[in-house]
């Protein structure tokens, strides 16, 4: 009688405690999670393309001509790798048992079996603190994506629900750009600051329209360096501070509706004299008051043609 004994093959234990490094070689980088746009898997697919060559380069030993994907990885490994190995068993690292996305298929030299290791172990087999870096920074990176991805669905389903918004959040005041930036970052707005971007749109519309009117009547007055008086009514004064004081902004219109502004040093609502150059009173929007200036600028400002006066004079 004759028996037919096969030789078993030497049990060898690929895990962390009992490795020797150099038994090993890298066969390639690999990502098994998953990405949410073409962007992401080029970038993924271009970071491990660079690895692949390293490693190639380094390891004189390139059995692929490209990184595997996930089916070729399971199949290589189901048909090379270790039977009871964690990857083989739970998809996990075969060195530690952690759950991975990049990671690197090692081959071990004298059995052929192929282990599956997460990118930390990787470091184990010296594959390189750059290709653990750049793993690192390109799952950061794909983590990020896909939250903003997450969120741009919670926002489109929110803007479903409230006719005209999404048009109305592309509405230019600093006021909506920030409640816009709000939606994108917690996925709702209250009722009042849908209200609010509306009313802000409304106000904005309304401005520009009165702007357009004024614009449309509104001409240069004088020439440039000429001191000239004007009839002129008083529309508005504001100021704002800066680095060099406070900055006061006048303006005036004539007769014909022509623009004219002081921007300077003067608050010109203190300059109410009478003709003997007493203090009469403190001029407001709506008075009517003599001015003396010297043209300085003719200028356009929201499409309105504007003569900027210096060194005005009231009487
Ligand atoms: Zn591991």
């Amino acid at each position: 009688m004759t028996t037919t004994a096969t030789a078993k093959p030497a049990r060898v234990n690929h895990l962390k405690a009992a490795l020797d490094p150099a038994a090993y070689l890298c066969i390639t980088p690999l990502y098994l999670g998953s990405v949410s746009s073409d962007e992401q898997g080029d970038a993924v697919d271009s970071l491990l393309g660079d690895m692949f060559d390293l490693f190639a380069e380094a390891n004189k030993l390139a059995p692929y001509s490209a990184p595997l994907g996930n089916a070729e990885v399971r199949a290589l490994h189901a048909e090379r790798g270790i039977a009871d190995g964690r990857f083989a068993k739970k998809g996990t690292c075969d060195h530690c048992g952690a759950a991975f996305k990049f990671g690197y298929i090692f081959e071990h030299v004298t059995t052929k079996q192929v282990i599956v290791v997460g990118r930390t172990c990787g470091q184990d087999f010296a594959v390189g603190s750059k290709a653990l870096l750049a793993m690192t920074r390109l799952e950061k990176g794909l983590k990020v994506a896909a939250e903003s991805a997450k969120r741009a669905k919670v926002r489109a389903a929110f803007l479903a629900l409230h006719d005209g918004l999404a048009e109305a959040l592309k509405g230019t005041h600093s006021i909506v750009a920030d409640i816009n930036n709000k939606l994108t970052q917690y996925g709702s707005i209250s009722a009042g600051q849908v209200a609010l971007v509306h009313k802000l749109n409304a106000q904005q519309a309304e401005k520009a329209a009165r702007n357009a009117e004024v614009a449309a009547v509104s001409n240069y007055v004088g020439t440039v360096g000429e001191r000239i008086t004007l009839e002129l009514t008083a529309q508005f004064f504001t100021s704002f501070d800066g680095m060099f004081g406070t900055t006061y902004v006048n303006r005036f219109v004539d007769a014909a509706g022509n623009v004219v502004i002081h921007k300077g040093s003067v608050d010109m609502r203190y300059m109410g004299y009478d003709a003997a150059g007493n203090f009469v009173a403190s001029v407001c929007p709506g008075d009517k008051v003599t001015v003396t200036g010297t043209v300085k600028a003719h200028a356009e400002y929201n499409g309105i043609k504007q003569t900027l006066l210096s060194r005005p004079k009231t009487k």
